[in-house]
């Protein structure tokens, strides 16, 4: 039997959702705009514990990866300052004082770098969790992101499919009112479009394929570049897809833990994966802009081949990194049309710009072991 993760402290449903509410990136944004105590959070934070699988794969590759993944794994998302984490939140009002505030903080803590300027570890922390972007040299760049040098769980990773562990799956992954059409809401967030769904009682959930509980939908969002050969977060053999989709959900017994599915977006000439997100992108492409969509629905954003995905213990892609996410990115593609790439390429940022990238470069693997069914 397939073991996902221990469950060593359960939670009450305050506990975890207080938990998930402070650690969860912008991009997820659950819950609305009630406060929580940040104290109470970190002191919980370092409890989460994301074991690996034991794993029983019926044919393997041989790897000397999977031997170190035990104690590596039994880390925790310790790291994140408590500081932190009451910056997590992204509402419209938050993330545009947020963005505009990291203007003149980029500014100061570029001229701020004499020798004999004294500035404590976790408040460099707290403006990048804050104020994070994509410039890779830039102080609140992907490689000064919370567990970007002391993470052993990162996302995303490069997908090596030769050396992963095939496993024949056996109970298939289920999806659960994925036919039936959501209305929501499209958010330009500064860092992405997220679609979040208006509350309802038929949520979409996941669950089996070695999932090890039922998640419920919350959100989805994109990542891209402005060329063709990059935009994806996760790659295949290294090679990147123009764009990924991250169909973000929580736990329904556990709301401490998330499990994202990753889509990647390839050109074609197929448009019902996004047909509904064009008639709107339009009007979302500057910051804090936010549109209504009617009859959205999400079968037509997974591949035809559900069976085939690549199965990880990994982190949030955008600060503060948490690594409280189980991965399932589908080998196949779906396809969009190249109107509507370049239309997600028309979203700008907070400085009125539209993104170069947003997405974050690989990570590295740190023995852990992944996954490939079929
Ligand atoms: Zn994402």
């Amino acid at each position: 039997m397939l073991k996902l993760f221990d469950r060593k402290e359960p939670k009450t449903t305050s506990q975890a959702s207080s938990l998930v509410d402070s650690i969860i990136s912008p991009f997820v944004n659950l819950f609305g705009s009630e406060k929580k105590d940040p104290s109470k959070v970190a002191s919980e934070s370092p409890r989460l514990n994301f074991n690996f699988p034991k794993l029983n794969p019926q044919s393997s590759s041989s790897s000397s990866e999977s031997s170190r993944t035990t104690s590596e794994s039994s880390r925790t998302n310790s790291e994140s300052p408590q500081l932190n984490l009451q910056h997590s939140r992204t509402t419209s009002e938050s993330s545009r004082s947020t963005c505009e505030s990291s203007k003149s903080t980029s500014q100061s803590l570029k001229s701020n770098q004499e020798p004999t300027q004294v500035t404590s570890e976790s408040s460099k922390m707290a403006t990048v969790v804050a104020h994070w972007d994509y410039e890779d040299e830039g102080q609140c760049g992907p490689c000064n992101w919370p567990n970007a040098q002391t993470g052993k769980q990162q996302s995303p990773i490069d997908l090596k499919l030769s050396k992963m562990k095939v496993y024949q799956l056996g109970d298939c992954l289920k999806f659960v009112n994925y036919h039936k059409p959501l209305n929501g809401e499209l958010l330009n967030n500064g860092h992405s479009v997220q679609f979040v769904p208006d509350p309802r009682i038929d949520v979409p959930e996941i669950y089996g394929g070695l999932l090890d509980q039922s998640y419920r939908f919350v959100q989805y969002h994109y990542h891209w570049a402005q060329n063709d050969n990059e935009g994806s977060e996760h790659t295949l053999g290294g090679l990147s897809y123009p764009a990924e989709l991250h169909l973000v959900h929580q736990g329904v017994d556990d709301p401490s833990k998330l499990a994202v599915l990753g889509i990647f977006l390839q050109v074609g000439k197929d448009d019902s994966a996004l047909s509904a997100d064009e008639t709107v992108l339009g009007r979302v492409t500057e910051y804090g802009q936010r549109a209504e969509i009617k009859g959205q629905v999400l079968d037509l954003k997974l591949p035809e081949n559900k069976s085939s995905f690549c199965r990880y213990h990994g982190s949030l892609t955008t600060p503060p990194c948490t690594e409280n996410v189980l991965w399932t990115v589908f080998t196949d593609p779906i396809s969009i049309t190249k109107e509507q790439l370049a239309a997600l390429r028309a979203v700008k940022d907070c400085n009125g710009k539209v993104h170069r990238k947003n997405y974050r470069p690989t990570q590295p693997l740190h023995g852990r072991q992944v996954l490939l069914t079929c």
